[in-house]
């Protein structure tokens, strides 16, 4: 027996890895986030006679149970979690359970929304002389934020910044965002990233809430800010000629 916990992807099917295609393959049940992982994904590698449940509708208790009964019969579990599981998940909480029932598991990584949506801006976050730092955060929602965490405060450092459970109250967002950042700063609205119908609004603090209210978008969608976007960087040492000889020991970048 053992469960997989794996990460689907942001929602084109293509972008599962290869590990975890290859686990859905094997899965006798598949559990998923139905409100947020693409149905494709389980029609395309899950067995069609596995036993599928959407955890939407479910309870930690309920998952657990029927995480338990196959351990009981000794058949192999997929709990499908969309993007990476390790970012507003609620994963712990399930593999500190199986920890405790002494149930076998495994995480597989995946490509969360936050890198599909870079993708899709063809954006890079982490341009020399603009900022070096990605925050991924959220605005508090049933889900309490730290107060040391609070937008305001986290926007002082004018660095590259993701918003996950944010854009039902964009407005919110962005009167707090603006006590860090200038107004004219760009953002971008990424809705349903490297799905067919993905919809990539832009703009800056100023007038972004009216784009994206008028767009209609209210879910299943990141807000991005930051001069990245947009405007002046330096070119990075990284694959700058007079760095390019030898082994790269000053490089900046992945090269280390
Ligand atoms: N673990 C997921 C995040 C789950 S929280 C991940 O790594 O991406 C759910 C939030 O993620 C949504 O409210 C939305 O803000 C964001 N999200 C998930 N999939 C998305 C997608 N394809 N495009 C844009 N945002 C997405």
């Amino acid at each position: 027996m053992k469960v997989y916990i794996i990460g689907a992807g942001p929602g084109d099917p293509d972008l599962i890895t290869l590990k975890a295609a290859k686990a859905l393959q094997k899965a006798e049940i598949i559990i998923y986030t139905g409100s947020l992982v693409n149905r494709e994904v389980i029609k395309k590698f899950g067995r069609p006679e596995a036993e599928v449940y959407d955890s939407a509708g479910m309870t930690l208790e309920e998952v657990l149970a029927v995480i338990k009964k196959a351990a009981v019969e000794n058949k192999i579990v997929a709990r499908v979690h969309t993007g990476d599981p390790c970012l507003y998940g609620a994963v712990q909480e399930q593999m500190d359970a199986l920890d405790r029932l002494g149930i076998n598991y495994e995480v597989i990584p995946g490509v969360s929304s936050f890198l599909a949506a870079a993708a899709g801006l063809k954006r890079e976050y982490t341009l020399p002389g603009v900022s070096q730092t990605v925050i991924l955060t959220r605005i508090e929602g049933r889900t309490r934020v730290p107060g040391k965490e609070q937008l305001a405060d986290l926007a002082r450092h004018q660095a590259t910044m993701c918003l996950f459970l944010s854009v039902q109250v964009i407005d919110q967002v962005v009167e707090r965002l603006k006590e860090g950042y200038a107004e004219d700063t760009p953002v971008a609205v990424v809705q349903k990233a490297s799905w067919p119908e993905e919809k990539i609004i832009t703009g800056t603090l100023r007038n972004i809430v009216g784009k994206v209210k008028d767009a209609g978008i209210d879910k299943t969608a990141l807000i991005l800010v930051g001069n990245f976007l947009g405007g002046d960087y330096k070119r990075s040492r990284l694959y700058h000629p007079r760095f390019s000889h030898g082994f790269r020991r000053d490089s900046g970048g992945d090269a280390e």
